[in-house]
């Protein structure tokens, strides 16, 4: 049996019987509107927009630390309701800040 610990309390998820709940993150390059030529707009747009994408795909494949990044996590109920609370941990980052003050 696969074993689930959360990944920020680490609390065993398994033998408590407790909830677990999975978050995913993905972090990748944005893409410029604004770099649309006239080209693209001769086209279906929609078709357009995927040949962006598909470009911007390369774009971030060349450069590693622009590489999509994902990320997957096990939370228990308890941390998993902190997180969609404050997803980037903003609160955190802030009190971080005023500490140094
Ligand atoms: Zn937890």
């Amino acid at each position: 049996m696969v074993h689930f610990t959360c990944d920020l309390c680490g609390k065993d998820l398994h033998t408590n019987g407790e909830r677990r709940f999975v978050v995913k993150i993905e972090a990748f390059p944005g893409f410029d509107p604004t770099e649309l030529t006239e080209d693209d707009l001769d086209d279906d747009p929609m078709e357009a927009v995927a040949q962006i994408l598909k470009r911007d795909e390369a774009m971030a494949a060349d450069i590693d630390t622009d590489k999509p990044q994902g990320f997957r996590f096990d939370l228990c109920p308890s941390c998993h309701g902190k997180f969609i609370k404050d997803p980037l941990g903003r609160d955190a980052l802030r009190s971080f800040d005023f500490s140094k003050n």
